[in-house]
This record gives structure tokens, C-alpha cells and sequence, in this order.
């Protein structure tokens, strides 16, 4: 199905949005991918849905990318001998430590060694979504005596963020590495990694993954925002968790940190998805407010690929509304001369090789004439991403032969992904460019498309040819060259 925006809608599943029914409903809303959450559900949903979304996938006969979100390292603390938890008041001393005994108004477990090895005085623990903030005074392997900086109740296993230190911890629990396996031989296009801090984190899944599903880094802690550049290197997609983000950080870091983030992923052409409270009042109203309405614009505006509902989608009571409302927010802000103005503007000098130049030159020819589409054949889907990164006024419709790469691609801004059989030659291609086009309504026979591939076909990054060619197939075969 076409989309009439470039910005993709990420739609996270859950119990409000677990039949065929409704994610039929939300597809044709406008999602375009759906995030299937690893820190909740069994296995047996998740392949339900998996399923579904497959299903629907064949009966729409368009691509749909699916996004697995392994849970990472949650830490939380022990249990209170009361069960509805303590209250914690400002300027009162607490502790929390090793030992597993049933915690009171002076202390609890928190059953995490690795804390307490790299604690220092003056850190900070937050607990439930950094309600309640705890200094550390002093601390051992074994300990830490805090001051109560925000209080508030503390209850049986609640959350624990550090976010001052980096910590020892395995990027993947062995939960994760279960449903890393899980995911990857159920066919998802793409895995998100939770709380990484390091390079490494992400090459430890890379390693796991080994090429079954892409890789996109969520930046939720301050060392990945410190690590960032080499984060980037190693991952094929980055998402924006704010959520997390604007709890290990102070809030206000947060909007110059997303907008800093998109920018260099656009720079290196992959994917960046803005995540979190998006649309979050659509959890009980079938009304966003207007800040909310003004941040999924912002996002677009900043020139992200993809903007995500998490509980709107997943456990709130209008679904397929709060898809609506991005929907329309997107064509908006799509029609919007600044926002062409903002995109180009903040296009960066190109890249050296030949795909740099031949994707900038399908731009610019496509801009100053009256060309209707870029048609641009890609198998590993780089060529694609480096034609994203132009943003091009004009659709880009993406050729593959290559169901994984189809799926993987929609993701990204602006891809439009068609599967098309394995080619030899390029007239060939030409042909069935003009064929999708036209049906799709991209364009009519009377119109031009610029078609860019790599020939022969399937060598990866070869892109070597730009053909500005017709619409109409007798003309293809009558002017065309082999
Ligand atoms: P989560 O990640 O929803 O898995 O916590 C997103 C975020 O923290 O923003
Ligand atoms: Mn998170």
C-alpha cells in the first residue's frame, strides 16, 4: 500500500493490539512497523503475532518490518517485609545492600554485585522511573549508605538506574540471549538492544544475530550518549529511548541530544527512530494535546526516519487513533515548505564514491525536471539508504529481489519497498520500474522515472548506472540499450 509520507510510524504491539483485526487496522492506519516487546509477553504471543503481521504482510502484498525489543540488563531491588513497600522521606538515610532478609524504612536489597563494584560516593541510584533519587555517601563491594534526595514510596521490585557509572554488565542477560535465538529464528528483520554503553555491547548481539536481523542501539544511558560515534559505527539503526534517557539524565538534555542524534545518523545514512511519550495522553484520550501533536512534528521536522508509539499502541485504549494522529501529523509536516527547507538545508556535503554521486545526481535531476520518481535497485539495501540520506523531494521506490532487505528498508525514511524478481539485465529493470510506478501511482505513462542500479546485477555496492527513462514500455523497448 502507498504511503503518502516519507517519516515511517512505528507501532509497538501488546494487549491492546495482539488480533488480526486490530494490526490489520493499525497497518492500514499507517503502520509500518510493528515492535513486538521482549520484557513482556510469552514466546507463544510473540510468535502469534509474528505470524499475524506475516499474514497480513501476503494479504496487503507490501513489506512489513518487524522490530524485536530485547529487554537488557533491568536491575531492581529486593522485596519489604511490608508489602505495599516504605516511604522514603527527603533527607533520610537509606541503604541498600547485599543481603537478601526483607528490606524495612532503613535499608534493601539490591541483588546486584556489579553495582556495587563500580558505585562511588556522590552517585546518584534512582528508583521507579527516577520518582525517588538516592545520593550515595559512602559505599563497598557489599553497600551503600545513601541520602534520600526525592522520596517517595519504595516498593517490592522496583527499577534501579545508576546513571553516573558505567557499568560492568553483560549488554545481554541470559533472558535476552534466549530471546535473541527466539527472535532471530522466527525471522524478525530487526533487534533493539536495551541499556547499551559500549561498542562492544553491540558487537556481543551482532556476533549472536550473525547477519538473521539487524541491529539498532537504544540510547538510553548517559555512557552511550558519551560513546555514541562508536555505537554508531558498529549498529545498522540507532532509536532515541527517551523514556529511560529522561530518567538517567536530567529531562532538558534530552531534546538537544535527540536532535543532535538524528543529525549524525542521517550523516551516516542509517536509520534513527524517536521513541517514547510520543502521544502518551492517547493512552486514555482519543485527543493528543498539542505539545504532544508539536513533538511528533518536531521529530519529523528534525528529519528522523521513524517515530514510535510504545503504550499508545500497546496497552491503551486508542490504537488505531493515536496511528491516525501520527498519520496526519507526518502528511502535514510533509507539506510544509519549511520543512523541505529545514531537510535540505541540513543535507551535508556528499560522500566520494560512486553510489555518493550517482544518488545525488538521481536527486538533482529528479528536482529540476518534472521526473516523478527515483527507482533505485538495491540487494543489501546501502544504495537505498545513501538515496534516504539525500532526501529527495520526489519518491523514492526501492527494488529488491531480496524479501529481508524489503523488510529491513521500510524502516527508513522514504523507502517505499517493491520486490521484483531476480534480474539480468537492465532493460529488464527499467521495464519493471515503470510497471510499479505506474500502478502504484507514482507516476503516469506520460511521465519520466530516474532508475538507478548497479550492473551486473547483484555484486553488492556497484550502483554504476543512472537512466532517466519513460513510463511507457513501448518506448522503453524502442529507445532503450540492452
Ligand atoms: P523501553 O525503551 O520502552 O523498552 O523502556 C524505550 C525508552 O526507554 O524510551
Ligand atoms: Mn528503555
Amino acid at each position: 500500500m502507498r504511503r503518502h509520507r516519507n517519516v515511517k510510524i512505528v507501532a509497538t504491539l501488546g494487549p491492546a493490539s495482539s488480533d488480526y483485526d486490530m494490526i490489520r487496522a493499525l497497518h492500514d492506519a499507517g503502520a509500518d512497523v510493528f515492535r513486538l516487546n521482549m520484557s513482556h509477553g510469552t514466546h507463544d504471543e510473540l510468535r502469534e503475532r509474528h505470524r499475524i503481521i506475516r499474514q497480513i504482510e501476503e494479504d496487503t502484498g507490501g513489506s512489513i518490518c518487524i522490530l524485536a525489543d530485547l529487554q537488557g540488563p533491568k536491575l531492581r531491588v529486593g522485596v519489604f517485609a511490608n508489602e505495599e513497600g516504605e516511604m522514603l522521606e527527603e533527607g533520610a538515610a537509606f541503604r541498600m545492600d547485599l543481603d537478601e532478609a526483607p528490606g524495612d524504612k532503613t535499608r534493601v536489597n539490591l541483588p546486584h554485585p556489579e553495582i556495587f563494584e563500580a558505585l562511588e560516593p556522590g552517585a546518584s541510584l534512582l528508583v521507579n522511573d527516577g520518582k525517588i533519587r538516592l545520593k550515595v555517601e559512602d559505599c563497598s563491594k557489599t553497600h551503600a549508605n545513601c541520602t534520600v534526595i526525592a522520596g517517595g514510596v519504595i516498593s517490592n521490585r522496583k527499577g534501579v538506574n545508576v546513571p553516573d557509572v558505567v557499568l560492568p554488565l553483560a549488554a545481554l542477560s541470559d533472558k535476552d540471549r534466549k530471546d535473541l535465538e527466539f527472535a532471530c529464528e522466527l525471522g524478525v528483520d530487526w533487534l533493539a538492544l536495551s541499556f547499551v554503553q559500549r561498542a562492544d555491547d553491540v558487537l556481543e548481539a551482532s556476533d549472536l544475530a550473525n547477519g538473521r536481523a539487524a541491529i539498532l542501539s537504544k540510547i538510553e544511558k548517559p555512557a552511550a550518549v558519551h560513546n555514541f560515534d562508536e555505537i554508531l559505527e558498529v549498529s545498522d539503526g540507532i532509536m532515541v529511548a527517551r523514556g529511560d534517557l529522561g530518567v538517567e539524565l536530567p529531562v532538558q538534555n534530552v531534546p538537544p541530544i535527540q536532535k543532535r542524534l538524528v543529525r549524525k545518523c542521517r550523516r551516516a545514512a542509517k536509520p534513527v527512530i524517536v521513541a517514547t511519550q510520543m502521544m502518551e495522553s492517547m493512552i486514555e484520550s482519543p485527543v493528543p494535546t498539542r505539545a504532544e501533536v508539536s513533538d511528533v512534528a518536531t521529530a519529523i521536522y528534525e528529519g528522523a526516519d521513524a517515530v514510535m508509539l510504545s503504550a499508545e499502541s500497546a496497552a491503551g485504549a486508542y490504537p488505531v487513533e493515536a496511528v491516525t494522529t501520527m498519520n496526519n501529523v507526518a502528511i502535514e509536516v510533509e507539506q510544509d515548505p519549511t520543512y523541505t527547507q529545514i531537510i535540505e538545508a541540513s543535507r551535508e556535503a556528499k560522500g566520494r564514491s560512486v553510489a555518493d554521486g550517482i544518488v545525488s545526481a538521481a536527486r538533482e535531476i529528479a528536482e529540476t525536471t518534472n521526473i516523478k520518481a527515483i527507482c533505485c535497485f538495491s540487494q543489501s539495501g546501502t544504495t537505498a539508504m545513501l538515496t534516504a540520506r539525500e532526501r529527495p523531494r520526489v519518491p523514492i521506490i526501492v527494488m529488491t529481489s531480496k524479501a529481508r532487505t524489503a523488510r529491513r528498508l521500510t524502516l527508513a525514511w522514504g523507502c517505499n519497498c517493491v520486490m521484483t524478481d531476480q534480474l539480468e539485465r537492465f532493460k529488464q529493470a527499467v521495464v519493471n520500474s515503470a510497471r510499479v510506478a505506474t500502478r502504484q501511482g507514482y507516476a503516469t505513462k506520460e511521465d519520466l522515472i530516474v532508475v538507478t542500479a548497479g550492473v551486473p546485477f547483484n555484486v553488492p555496492g556497484s550502483t554504476n548506472i543512472l537512466r532517466v527513462a519513460p513510463c511507457d514500455e513501448r518506448l522503453i523497448f524502442n529507445t532503450d540499450p540492452e
